[in-house]
Parts: structure tokens; sequence; C-alpha cells
């Protein structure tokens, strides 16, 4: 005997067309924040400050040359339970680089980082470029790369001061689990962050999480 087949029927609105849902039609979102190019002398120090008063904890993918500035800024970021993570030390584009340059990079910043880095160590290749034989040389040093799915462009002077929170708000509404690239370096980024986690929690069901 042949088993009949379910009729699946799509939800319609009055006037026939097919609803696509939105993200989530139940359930919980996961958003995790994540900050690059730190620490910066000033503004990373205001981002850490609307974190800790929405009781958030981020991570944060730090530059070795900005490390190296800015020690006491590391030390804050780590005394406020975020995650701190390794973004090469001058930010260049580790596919144009010969092997012994990626892994001086990834390396110098490792050292400077060492206190910090924890049992699973986490990379983020500036540009988010990456290929197999970064992909190697990230895994023999014992880190694993951290990407992201939403990309506010708040370092892109088009969406300054403020468009990159609704351009984050309009991605992170389409998605269950979503990992936020944002920049610790530029005062626009923290002065609009406040709203913008207040927006992502007026979406509902948001749970933050830590890589
Ligand atoms: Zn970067």
């Amino acid at each position: 005997m042949v088993a009949k087949k379910a009729t699946v029927v799509d939800p319609t609105d009055a006037q026939g067309r097919t609803l696509i849902p939105k993200y989530p039609t139940s359930g919980r979102r996961t958003v995790r924040l994540t900050f690059d190019d730190g620490p910066h002398p000033t503004e990373t120090e205001r981002v850490l400050e609307t974190l800790a008063a929405n009781e958030i904890k981020a991570t944060f993918f730090m530059l070795g040359q900005n490390v190296q500035k800015n020690p006491g800024i590391v030390q804050q970021v780590a005394a406020g339970g975020h995650s701190i993570g390794n973004h090469t030390y001058t930010h260049p584009n580790l596919v144009e680089l010969c092997a012994h340059e990626i892994r001086s990079e990834i390396e110098r910043t490792d050292e400077l980082l060492a206190a910090y880095l924890g049992d699973s160590k986490l990379f983020r290749p500036p540009y988010g470029s990456h290929d197999e034989r970064v992909d190697a040389i990230v895994a023999e040093l014992g880190y694993r790369i951290i990407s992201w799915n939403v990309d506010t462009l708040d370092w892109d002077r088009r969406y300054q001061s403020d468009k990159w929170v609704q351009h984050g708000i309009d991605q992170i509404r389409e998605h269950e689990s979503s990992t936020v690239l944002n920049h610790d370096v530029h005062k626009t980024t923290a002065d609009h962050l406040d709203d913008f986690i207040a927006r992502i929690n007026a979406l509902g069901l948001t749970d933050f999480e830590v890589h």
C-alpha cells in the first residue's frame, strides 16, 4: 500500500500571495557581538561601559600594534569578562602574504595576548580574507576562525553616524543566530551602541552569547 502524501499548504495572505515568515516564527534568537581593530585609547572604554550597563559580554578581536600601544585597555576588556581574539598585528590581507609573514602576523599578536587567550584561541582574519593556506597556518598555531554573518558597515562613512544601526537590525531580524561585526575604533560606533542593543532587544526573544 502506498502512503498518501500529506498536503502542505503555504500560508497565504488575503490576495492569495504566499507569505514568507520572518524569523523567528517561534523559538529564540541568538546574537553575538564582536568588536574589531582595537583596543582604542578612548572608544573601547565607551563600548565597555555600554556593554556593562546592558550586562552583555562580547568578543574583541585585537590588533597587536594596538595592544602594544594600549595594554591597560586590554586589561579592562578582560576584567569586564569579555572574550579576546587575535586579529593579526598590522591588519594585512593575509592571502597576499607569504607563509612566513602570515605566521609572524599571528604569532607577534599571540605573544602579546598570551595571558588573555585561554584554551580556545579565536582568530579573525582582516577583511574576512583567508584561503586554504591561511587556514592551515591558523589551525597549526592552535586557533579557530570566527567569521560573521551580520556586517553593520559601521566603519563606512556612508553608514555613519547611525545608519549602521538600521543596517545591522535589518540583518539580525533575518537570522536565528547572528555574529555581528562592529569596530570599537569609531566614535560613531560607541555613540550609537546603546541604541543598537535596545533595538536588538526590541526584536524580542534574544539571547546575547559570547564566543
Ligand atoms: Zn579588522
